[in-house]
């Protein structure tokens, strides 16, 4: 069977299905697949149990999506994000700074949502959209581009013919791989246990990120859960330990969370499974091939510090975006993905290469290290000038 669309979106993921309800949105048909089925509920085995912190920007693409009416009554607001370290002898906060985004905004950094509720809502979105088409169970196969347009092959054995081919197929993508992108990878032989938990105080829109050795142990604020105070946890460390954690029983590892926690939300209850994410950075090399763009991480991956990730490729989605209505007629051509690249190059490759370093100075063993990272933060924050312009460049708008 042979097709036809605007762009077709090879994968749909948080990523891919933003892309596909905002393309649509603004008039571009879409084919948008993916060989695994999207999870919608939070107790299903294979749900993703991770959240996504929506930074400011994000909030006005959401919006032309059609997307934010449908997820602001679940959000949870990030008011303040606190910084620990707690890296002295005993696992203690030892230094305590507030970055409050009154300093620099009207508006909270940003908002959080669990992963499964994304795919939710997103899909209902997108459903509602007639010039969008969503296929579970399909994948993309195989790409052959001329200047003029893309043709790919789809699992089922359909055949697409399409202005643009938008690579959200993760970051082992199979898009990026036929279009012959390398990508610079960095193991940090790290994994992140992601879950959700209820606690004693409320988080009061205070997102907590408390660093000891390891990496950091993260603590973002949710809606309350079955009535009590409810956050979404991610705890880095060695594969390792985080191996042993995952495999320990629900008290042992209650135990563990309580003393990695230190105490600041009060007692934290597990409310969900935990699952386990390898960690990594990873660039690719070009952004674009002859039709064809990556986005996501099929472009670039960070670890989960600052809620960098989707928050990055919500910024590719948004330029892309605007380079297609400028000039629909040029939609997928070699100067449009040429002024992608340049748009978004330099961004990528700053924040994936500071990342990589805030992880790494989370990881830190050394007792003298640590004290040199709790003496970095105080000095960091102690300047004005430096924390406001920390807090931009954390959202983006700098
Ligand atoms: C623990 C953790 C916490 C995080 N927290 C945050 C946060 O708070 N804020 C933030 O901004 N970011 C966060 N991130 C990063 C964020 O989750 C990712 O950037 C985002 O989920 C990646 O989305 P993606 O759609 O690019 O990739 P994926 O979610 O990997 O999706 C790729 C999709 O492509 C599909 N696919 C594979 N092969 C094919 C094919 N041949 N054809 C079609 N489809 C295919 C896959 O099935 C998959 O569904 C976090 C990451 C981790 C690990």
């Amino acid at each position: 069977m042979n097709e036809t669309c605007d762009i077709l979106i090879s994968g749909g993921g948080i990523a891919g299905l933003t892309a596909a309800a905002t393309f649509a949105a603004s008039g571009f048909s879409v084919i948008c697949v993916d060989p695994a089925a999207p999870v919608t509920t939070r107790d299903d085995t294979g749900a993703d149990l991770r959240s996504t912190a929506f930074l400011q920007p994000a909030k006005s693409l959401l919006e032309d999506a059609g997307l934010w009416t449908r997820l602001a009554p679940h959000a949870a607001p990030l008011q303040i994000m606190r910084i620990i370290d707690a890296g002295g002898e005993l696992p203690e906060p030892r230094v305590v700074r507030e970055f409050n985004a009154t300093e620099i905004s009207e508006l909270p950094f940003g908002w959080n949502l669990p992963n499964w509720l994304l795919r939710r809502e997103m899909l209902a979105r997108i459903d509602a959209l007639a010039n969008a088409d969503f296929r579970p169970g399909v994948g993309t196969t195989s790409l052959f581009t001329r200047t003029g347009e893309a043709r790919v092959t789809l699992s089922d054995g359909a055949r697409v013919r399409c202005k643009l081919v938008l690579a959200c197929d993760g970051r082992n993508s199979p898009m990026r791989q036929a279009a012959g992108i390398n990508v610079r990878t960095t193991g940090y032989g790290q994994k992140a246990l992601a879950f959700s938990v209820t606690h004693d105080h409320p988080h009061e829109n205070v997102s907590t990120e408390i660093h000891r050795s390891g990496g950091p142990f993260t603590l973002v604020p949710l809606p309350d859960h079955d009535g009590r105070p409810s956050s979404a946890i991610v705890w880095m460390e060695t594969g390792a330990n985080t191996d042993r954690l995952a495999a320990l029983d629900e008290a042992a590892f209650e135990t563990e969370m309580n003393i990695r926690s230190c105490g600041v939300l009060g007692g934290l209850r597990l409310a969900s499974r935990r699952s386990l994410w390898p960690i990594i950075s990873q660039r690719a090399d070009r952004l674009t091939g002859e039709r064809i763009a990556l986005m996501a991480e099929a472009a670039h991956v960070v670890p989960p510090i600052g809620a960098q990730g989707l928050n990055m490729s919500l910024a590719d989605l948004r330029t892309l975006l605007d380079l297609a209505l400028d000039s629909p007629d040029s939609l997928g051509d070699q100067s449009m993905l040429d002024a992608y690249d340049k748009a978004r190059h330099n961004d990528i490759k700053l924040r994936v290469s500071g990342i990589d370093l805030l992880n790494r100075a989370s990881m830190i063993e050394a007792r003298p290290l640590r004290d040199l990272r709790a003496t970095g933060l105080n000095a960091l924050y102690s300047l004005p000038q430096v924390r406001r312009m920390l807090m931009q460049m954390g959202l983006g708008v700098r």
